[in-house]
C-alpha cells in the first residue's frame, strides 16, 4: 500500500470565505501516483471546515447567510468562548456544522465524485495562515 501526505496552506484575507480546493486535491492525487484508494481531506484548525457541495455562488451566499443566522459573529458577548479574550466563538460553531473533513474514493486515478461534487475549504476566522491536510492511501 502506498501512502501520501501533504499540507495545503491558506491565508484568507477576510474573516470568512469558501474556496474550491478540488484542483489542489487532484494535483495531490496525481503526485501520489495512487490509482485505487481513498483521499482524506481535513481542516487542521477548529475554526475552518472542509466539505463537499456545489460550486454555485448563490449556494455559497445562502451558506453565509444561514451560518450568520445560526451563529452571528456579533455581539461578541453572545459567546462564552469569547470570555477567553478570543472573538471567534461563532467560528467554532460554524465549523462544527460545516464539518471537519471529507473522504473521497479514488477510482482509476480520479476522484470518484457524484454529480456536481466539489471540495471546499470553509474559512470562518481568517486573516492568518491555516492548513488543510491531504492524506491518500491505496495502490
Ligand atoms: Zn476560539
Amino acid at each position: 500500500m502506498k501512502s501520501y501526505r501533504k499540507e495545503l496552506w491558506f491565508n484568507v484575507p477576510t474573516r470568512r470565505a469558501f474556496i474550491n480546493i478540488t484542483p489542489q486535491v487532484e494535483e495531490c492525487l496525481r503526485e501520489s501516483g495512487i490509482r485505487e484508494g481513498l483521499v482524506l481531506v481535513n481542516a487542521m484548525h477548529i475554526t475552518a471546515s472542509v466539505f463537499i457541495n456545489d460550486d454555485e455562488p448563490g449556494l455559497h451566499q445562502d451558506y453565509e447567510e444561514w451560518l450568520e443566522w445560526l451563529a452571528p459573529h456579533e455581539p461578541l458577548s453572545r459567546y462564552r468562548h469569547n470570555r477567553t479574550g478570543e472573538d471567534n466563538g461563532d467560528a467554532h460553531l460554524k465549523r462544527q456544522i460545516m464539518g471537519r473533513e471529507v473522504v473521497i474514493a479514488v477510482t482509476n486515478g480520479q476522484l470518484d465524485f457524484g454529480p456536481w461534487e466539489q471540495i471546499f475549504y470553509g474559512e470562518f476566522d481568517g486573516r492568518r495562515r491555516k492548513r488543510v491536510l491531504v492524506k491518500i492511501i491505496g495502490e
